[in-house]
């Protein structure tokens, strides 16, 4: 799978990538991840992105020019058009089951906003404006890296013998994972779970499924469908 990262801080990401799962894929020839410089695809030679915004207000706002410059010349480049993802605080929410079909798309170009966000007739060579949760970042970058990570961690392969996918929260339905341990069995008064060291695999499956739905109550109790307070302890 290709994905193709347009941002003003492409180095700000070129480290993240060569770290990790993402990097053993790219080895393997699973993915492939390309950073390009929005500022190349500016029309303006000083390589200007931003402009103030019609109708005023404080900051700046991306130009549309450079992104649709950027959008046509990653399609040449790649022989296809790719699945184009505009990351914005407004959009969609991100999660698990849109990262599977993402997955799917075979390429995806994310564009990566800053200062006051982008003009919003990108939005129309977008197919998909994302968010990655309820808060506003200063830019787009470390919503690609999660975005890219997470759809990444779905394309076959990807995710190796050190990790599995099919036990992740999320993955089956709307509960959280159930709780992980390993060495020592006990550590500073604190003991690993005897079910756990039994080897009776029904008792521990049936307690790792209790185990995940306490969790999913306790700190999601929204992705069971019940409109309670995820209970956060502020004793501390
Ligand atoms: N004025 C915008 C608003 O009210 O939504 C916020 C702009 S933000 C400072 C600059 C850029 O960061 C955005 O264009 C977007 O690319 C990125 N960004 C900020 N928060 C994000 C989020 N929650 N998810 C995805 N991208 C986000």
């Amino acid at each position: 799978m290709r994905f193709d990262i347009v941002t003003i801080f492409p180095q700000m990401l070129a480290p993240f990538f060569r770290q990790g799962v993402l990097w053993g894929a790219q080895e393997k020839g699973l993915i492939s991840v390309h950073l390009h410089d929005l500022r190349a695809f500016s029309p303006d030679p000083r390589g200007i992105v931003d402009d103030r915004p019609f109708g005023g207000g404080a900051g700046m706002v991306m130009r549309p020019e450079p992104f649709f410059r950027a959008v046509e010349a990653i399609s040449r480049e790649a022989g296809t058009r790719p699945y184009v993802v505009l990351l914005s605080a407004q959009g969609v929410l991100f999660r698990q089951a849109l990262a599977r079909q993402l997955a799917r798309k075979g390429a995806l170009l994310l564009l990566c906003g800053r200062y006051e966000g982008i003009d919003e007739r990108v939005a129309q060579i977008s197919d998909l404006e994302l968010s990655i949760g309820d808060y506003v970042l200063a830019g787009g970058e470390l919503a690609a890296a999660v975005v890219v990570e997470a759809t990444a961690r779905m394309v076959p392969g990807v995710v190796g013998r050190h990790e599995s996918a099919a036990t992740d929260s999320f993955y089956q339905g709307p509960l959280l994972g159930h709780p992980q341990y390993t060495r020592p069995r006990e550590f500073r008064g604190l003991r690993v779970p005897q079910v756990l060291l039994s080897g009776d695999h029904e008792r521990i499956r049936r307690w790792r499924l209790r185990e995940a739905w306490r969790k999913t109550l306790r700190h999601r109790p929204d992705l069971l469908g019940l409109n309670l307070e995820p209970q956060v302890d502020d004793s501390r």
